[in-house]
C-alpha cells in the first residue's frame, strides 16, 4: 500500500474525536501527490461529508473559479483541510480536533512537498501564520524552510460578503508571480557568447 493510501485509510478509520461517530465520510484530501500548490481549508461541510471530497459545495465552486483565473484546474492542486471530519452544524473546529488531526496534515505536507501552501481562512492561517490577522496579511507570502506560505481569505467569506469577492480574486492572481519569483527560470546551461569588444582592435 502506498504511503498516501495508508494515510487515507488511517484517516478514514480515525476515531480520536467524538465527531467521527456521526460522519458519513472522512475527507482526507485530494490532488496530485506531487502537487506544487497545496490549499488547506478549514473543515469539511455537509457536501464534503456526503461525498468524502474537499471543497465540493458552494465555496468549492468559487475555489474552482479562482483556480481558473490563474489557469489551473482543481485536479492540478492538492486540496485538504485542517480537520478531516465535518463538525456538526458546521460549527468551528475545536482546539482538540485540530490537535488530533494535525499529524495527518503534517504527513500530507511531508509526502507532497509542495512549493506553496495556501491558507484560506482563519484556521489554516492560525497554523501557518500564528498570531497574524487575515485582514493584514491576506495576499502576502512568506518563505520558510523551502515552502512559500500564502495567506488568503476563505472562499466561503465571499459568499457572505460580496465585497470580499474581488479582494480574494486579486489575491489569488498574485500566486503565479509569487511562485515565479521564488523559482526563477533556470539559467541556460551554456552562457550566451558575448563577443568582447576590444577597443584597441584595428
Ligand atoms: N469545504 C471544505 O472542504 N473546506 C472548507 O474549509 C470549506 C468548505
Amino acid at each position: 500500500m502506498s504511503a498516501f493510501a495508508g494515510l487515507y485509510e488511517e484517516i478514514k478509520n480515525c476515531h480520536k474525536c467524538e465527531i467521527s461517530r456521526n460522519r458519513t465520510h472522512a475527507v482526507p484530501g485530494e490532488g496530485p501527490e506531487n502537487a506544487e500548490i497545496m490549499f488547506i481549508g478549514e473543515a469539511p461541510g455537509w457536501n464534503e461529508d456526503q461525498q468524502g471530497r474537499p471543497f465540493v459545495g458552494q465555496a468549492g465552486k468559487f475555489l474552482d473559479e479562482l483556480l481558473g483565473l490563474i489557469g489551473l484546474r482543481r485536479e492540478q492542486v492538492y486540496i485538504t483541510n485542517v480537520i478531516k471530519t465535518r463538525p456538526p452544524e458546521n460549527r468551528d473546529p475545536l482546539p482538540q480536533e485540530i490537535i488530533n488531526c494535525r499529524p495527518y496534515l503534517e504527513r500530507q505536507v511531508c509526502l507532497i512537498k509542495p512549493k506553496m501552501i495556501v491558507t484560506p481562512g482563519r484556521y489554516s492561517m492560525a497554523l501557518f501564520f500564528p498570531g497574524k490577522s487575515i485582514g493584514k496579511i491576506h495576499g502576502t507570502a512568506e518563505k520558510r524552510d523551502g515552502i512559500i506560505y500564502f495567506a488568503m481569505y476563505h472562499p466561503a467569506a465571499a459568499l457572505h460578503q460580496q465585497n470580499l469577492r474581488d479582494v480574494i480574486k486579486t489575491d489569488m492572481m498574485k500566486i503565479p508571480g509569487v511562485l515565479a519569483a521564488a523559482n526563477p527560470a533556470p539559467r541556460p546551461e551554456k552562457e550566451p557568447e558575448i563577443k568582447q569588444l576590444n577597443m584597441f582592435e584595428v
